[in-house]
């Protein structure tokens, strides 16, 4: 076993420890998501991608897992405000939480993953004040120069005490996207638990486990996301620190994502067992709806390799557009019929000039979408694909457009 690997998540749940793990989906060995290769044909190494179920909670989890230490170090390249969508869906947020909980000068809001500081500002700009929490250094220190406040550290019950001795109980805990991308969930929710007072709420945004199941999304399946969230197993984690799931916000992004309201004070809303109703109706708890996800995935992985096979036969020029996360486990599941992409461009300067994990496809700047007169360009991120499409139609207008999930269409 190699030493990065944790065993741990292969046996007992996460959340709620019980030991009746179901493997779902295997997709085999893969190099890590964000590590880009510096030489076509430098070999990364390999760590297994096995998602399971827990038939307890509902949790769904990777088996054995890379340590976050491994993941989330210095160079993580991914920023979030590299893409406009975040950034005005973070805008959108800050001022309707500034609203609702009537934030002014006096309240704190702290982030906990804050990434390069994008969300945070906008609660500056309404003249909030604002503490991030975010573990990879670098990330931390484009937040800081930008002048937001930012502590370098991964978030737990040893940091919560920190802060709460320095700034008090803040107003309102944001953890977008960072819930699933902790394999000690409940050393990270002891520590929200410890800064939350009754009128702390905290919000945790991430894409449903169920919308996952339901619409095939596996390929947001990857090593940094140890676990898949529904309203039943942050409700379990919650439960055993003194908080209760309050309120769910149903949003659009990553698919289909649920923003979970905790609360040590107020009494859950309507939204709440509704939520809850939805999952199990989506096959949360049901054996045969896993097993038919599985197929619908295999069958979403052989559509793509033989759409590349099609486009080689064919002559076509194929590049991809958006080194994304999501591109990468897909691309790694279809295998040696990816490097029919003869380059993917990406808004992210750290990624231009290196190659994608596994796959080894150059990554170029968007600029250079044209650069080798594409027939197709085929968008990874497909969750952001209406953006993606309209800069491609100025960048290549003749290219044919393409995005690969939940089914291989032509946009
Ligand atoms: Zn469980």
């Amino acid at each position: 076993m190699k030493e990065t690997i944790s065993p741990r998540g292969s046996s007992e749940c996460r959340a709620c420890g019980s030991r009746e793990l179901v493997s779902v989906l295997d997709l085999g060995e893969q190099p890590l998501p964000a590590e880009y290769g510096s030489t076509p044909d430098e070999v990364l190494e390999r760590f297994p991608l096995h998602m399971r179920i827990c038939s307890n909670c509902g949790l769904g989890q990777l088996g054995e897992y890379v340590l976050p230490e491994r993941i989330f170090h210095d160079a993580y390249p991914y920023l979030s405000s590299a893409s406009a969508t975040w950034v005005e869906h973070a805008r959108q947020f800050a001022s309707s939480m500034a609203d609702e909980l009537k934030l002014d000068a006096h309240s704190l809001v702290v982030e906990l993953a804050s990434n390069d500081g994008y969300l945070l500002s906008a609660f500056q700009k309404l003249g909030i004040p604002v503490l991030g929490v975010e573990p990879a250094d670098n990330v931390a220190s484009i937040a800081r120069e930008a002048g937001v406040p930012t502590l370098t550290e991964f978030f737990g019950a040893r940091i919560a005490e920190k802060i709460f001795a320095d700034r008090g109980h803040p107003r309102l805990i944001v953890a977008n996207n960072v819930f699933a991308h902790i394999p000690d969930m409940h050393d990270f929710m002891a520590g929200m638990s410890i800064l939350a007072d009754d009128n702390t709420i905290i919000t945790i945004e991430n894409p449903s486990f169920a919308v996952l199941l339901q619409n095939t999304l596996f390929d947001t399946i990857y090593h940094e996301h140890y676990s898949y969230l529904t309203a039943h197993s942050v409700r379990v984690v919650a439960k055993a620190h003194g908080l209760e799931l309050v309120h769910v916000d149903q949003l659009p992004t990553h698919g289909g994502s649920n923003r979970y309201w905790l609360s040590r004070s107020k009494l859950p809303d309507d939204s709440v067992s509704a939520t809850l109703e939805t999952e199990k109706r989506a096959g949360l708890f049901d054996p045969d709806e896993w097993l038919a996800f599985a197929a619908r995935a295999g069958a979403a992985i052989e559509g793509l390799r033989k759409w590349f096979n099609k486009r080689q036969l064919e002559g076509d020029v194929v590049v991809g557009y958006g080194a994304a996360h999501k591109g990468n486990t897909f691309l790694n599941a279809v295998g040696e019929a990816s490097k029919t992409l003869v380059y993917v461009v990406d808004a992210s300067s750290e990624k231009q000039g290196k190659f994608l994990p596994g796959s080894q496809v150059p990554v170029l700047a968007p600029e250079q979408l044209a650069s080798a007169q594409p027939t197709d360009v085929l968008i990874l991120p497909w969750n952001i694909a209406p953006e993606l499409a309209e800069r491609i139609r100025l960048l290549a207008p003749n290219a044919r457009i393409w995005i690969a999930q939940p089914a291989m269409r032509q946009l």
